[in-house]
C-alpha cells in the first residue's frame, strides 16, 4: 500500500470483539486510518453480555482473570482502582455491567490517545449487506448509507436462540413468549406469584432465575432441558499442570473422555477438585478440537457437549448457592425432558412436556415461557439480514458442522467457492466450528489483537 493512502476499515458489531479490534488498531497504527465502527444498538462496547439491564448478572470469571489484554493480566483490576471501584478481593465475580463500562472506557481512552492520523467513526445502525470488488468493499447500512472501505470485520457475536420444534409453533408470536432476556421488559410483565417456564438449563436460565430472585419473585420456576443439567459453580482451587501432550492427543472422543475421567480420578485421590482438570484443558482445547476428525467432533456435539458445557462454563459461587437454595425450597424445579406443545389461554400458557424416559406427557401451567436454550450457531437458519445476504451472494460459507462459518487461520472468511478472502474477516463466535473455544474473553482478547495486526499487514 502507498505510504500516504488511508486505510479504511469497517467493523460491524460493537460488542467486546468489535470494540477491542478498534482499540488495538488505534493503539498500534502510525499511518492514516479510518475505522468505521457500526453497532445497531445505541451503545458501543457492551454487546449482549455486558449490555444486560440487570446489575445482578455477574461475570463468570474472577476479576483478576478478565483483563481485556492478554499481555496485561492485571489490567481490569488496575482500571477498577483507577475508577476508585473496590471489589472485596481479586477473586470477586464483578457485575457484567461494570465490565461493559471498562470496555467502553478502553475504547474512549485509545481514541483519545491515538495518533492524529487515526479516526474512529461510530455508526448507530445495522449493516445489512456487503459487496466486494477486487479494489473495494462496500458496506450497506439499514439507513441507506453506503461505506466504501478496504477491509471489513464481522464482529457480530451471538445470535438469539432458535425456537424449539413443537406441535403448535404459532405460540412463538405470543406476548407470553420471551426470546430476549437481557432487557427488564419481560420481568415487568409478571406478578410476584406467577409461575415461569424456562426452556433450557444453561447460563441464560440461571441469569433469569437470579433476576427473578433479586425481584423477590415467589412463583414457581420450571426449568426444562433435554438432560436437566445445570452449570456447576466455580470454586477456588489449585492450578493443575496440563496432562495432555497436544502432539499426541487421542483421535476419538471416547478416548479423550476416558483420559479426562482418569485424570479427575487421579486429582481426587490427591485431595483436589475436578475443576482444575477442566481448567488445565483450556489452553489446549482449540488444538485438540482442530486435530479431531470431523466425525468425532459430531460425536462430541451429540453425546458429550451438554456435560462439557456444564463443567466448562461455570457460574460464580454465590449464584450457584442461590440456585441450590431455590431448588431445595422447590421454588425452582428442574426437569429432564422435551417440550411438546404450548396451549395459550386467558390466564397463561399450559406447556406440555414429556419427561426423559417417559411415554406420558404432563402439563405445567405458566404465565410466560422464556427461551434460554443458548445461541443459534447454525448460520443457515439465522434471520439476520446481513448473514442472509452474505450467504445468498456466496461471500461466506457455513462450517461443515453447521456451527459458525468457514474461517481461515488468520480470521479471513472463506467464500462459497472455498476461496480465502483478502477483504472480509471475522472474530469470536463465528469461528466456533473451527476453534470450538472462541466465545469468551480470554480467546477474544487474543483474537482481537491478532486480527488488528492482520488488518494492518
Ligand atoms: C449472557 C452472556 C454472559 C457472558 N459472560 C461472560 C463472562 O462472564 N466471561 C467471559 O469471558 N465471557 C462471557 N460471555 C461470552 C461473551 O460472548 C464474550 O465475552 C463477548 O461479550 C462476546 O462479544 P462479541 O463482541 O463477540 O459479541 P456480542 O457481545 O454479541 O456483540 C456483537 C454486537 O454486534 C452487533 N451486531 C450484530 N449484527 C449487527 C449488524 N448487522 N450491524 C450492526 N451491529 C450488529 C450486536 O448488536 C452486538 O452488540 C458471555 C456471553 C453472554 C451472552
Amino acid at each position: 500500500m502507498h505510504e500516504n493512502k488511508t486505510l479504511r476499515i469497517a467493523i460491524i458489531g460493537g460488542g467486546f470483539s468489535g470494540a477491542m479490534v478498534a482499540v488495538h488498531l488505534l493503539k498500534t497504527i502510525t499511518s492514516n486510518i479510518v475505522i468505521n465502527l457500526i453497532e445497531r444498538k445505541s451503545e458501543i462496547g457492551l454487546g449482549v453480555a455486558y449490555g444486560t439491564e440487570f446489575d445482578c448478572h455477574l461475570l463468570n470469571v474472577a476479576a483478576r482473570k478478565i483483563s481485556a489484554f492478554s499481555d496485561e493480566p492485571g489490567h481490569f483490576m488496575r482500571w477498577l482502582r483507577h475508577q476508585e471501584i473496590t471489589l472485596p478481593n481479586t477473586n470477586t465475580f464483578a457485575p457484567r455491567q461494570l465490565y461493559g463500562r471498562y470496555i467502553q472506557g478502553l475504547l474512549k481512552e485509545s481514541e483519545n490517545f491515538s495518533q492524529s492520523t487515526a479516526h474512529l467513526k461510530r455508526f448507530t445502525n445495522e449493516a445489512i449487506d456487503i459487496k466486494t470488488t477486487p479494489e473495494n468493499v462496500t458496506v450497506y447500512l439499514d439507513s441507506g448509507e453506503k461505506l466504501e472501505v478496504d477491509k471489513v470485520v464481522l464482529a457480530l457475536g451471538n445470535f438469539p436462540p432458535a425456537n424449539p420444534k413443537v406441535k403448535n409453533p404459532t405460540f412463538y408470536s405470543s406476548q407470553r413468549y420471551i426470546n430476549s432476556t437481557w432487557s427488564q421488559k419481560w420481568l415487568n410483565l409478571l406478578s410476584a406469584d406467577d409461575p415461569v417456564f424456562l426452556i433450557g438449563s444453561g447460563l441464560t436460565a440461571l441469569d433469569v432465575v437470579i433476576s427473578l430472585y433479586q425481584r423477590k419473585h415467589k412463583g414457581k420456576i420450571y426449568i426444562v432441558s433435554r438432560r436437566g443439567l445445570l452449570p456447576q459453580s466455580h470454586q477456588l482451587g489449585i492450578t493443575y499442570q496440563s496432562f495432555l501432550n497436544t502432539s499426541q492427543t487421542p483421535q476419538t472422543i471416547s478416548s479423550l473422555v476416558r483420559l479426562v475421567r482418569q485424570e479427575v480420578k487421579t486429582i481426587k485421590e490427591l485431595g483436589y477438585d475436578w475443576r482444575a482438570v477442566i481448567d488445565a484443558l483450556r489452553s489446549q482445547t482449540q488444538i485438540i478440537w482442530q486435530t479431531l476428525p470431523l466425525k468425532e467432533k459430531r460425536r462430541f456435539l451429540r453425546h458429550v457437549r451438554p456435560y462439557w458445557d456444564i463443567h466448562r462454563h461455570r457460574v460464580a459461587p454465590e449464584i450457584g448457592q442461590v440456585i441450590a437454595e431455590l431448588i431445595d425450597s422447590e421454588q425452582v424445579v428442574v426437569y429432564a425432558g422435551r417440550i411438546q406443545a404450548f396451549y395459550e389461554h386467558a390466564d397463561g400458557v399450559d406447556v406440555e412436556i414429556r419427561k426423559r424416559g417417559s411415554e406420558n406427557s404432563e402439563i405445567l401451567r405458566s404465565a410466560v415461557v422464556i427461551n434460554c436454550t443458548g445461541f443459534q450457531s447454525d448460520y443457515r437458519k439465522l434471520q439476520h439480514p446481513l448473514i442472509k445476504n452474505l450467504l445468498a451472494s456466496g461471500l461466506i460459507q457455513p462450517h461443515a458442522l453447521n456451527l459458525g462459518l468457514n474461517v481461515a487461520k488468520n480470521g479471513a472468511l472463506v467464500d462459497a467457492s472455498s476461496k480465502v478472502s483478502q477483504q472480509i474477516y471475522t472474530i469470536g463466535s463465528a469461528r466456533i466450528g473451527e476453534l470450538w473455544e472462541t466465545i469468551a474473553v480470554p480467546e477474544l482478547r487474543e483474537q482481537s489483537r491478532l486480527l488488528a495486526q492482520e488488518l494492518l499487514r
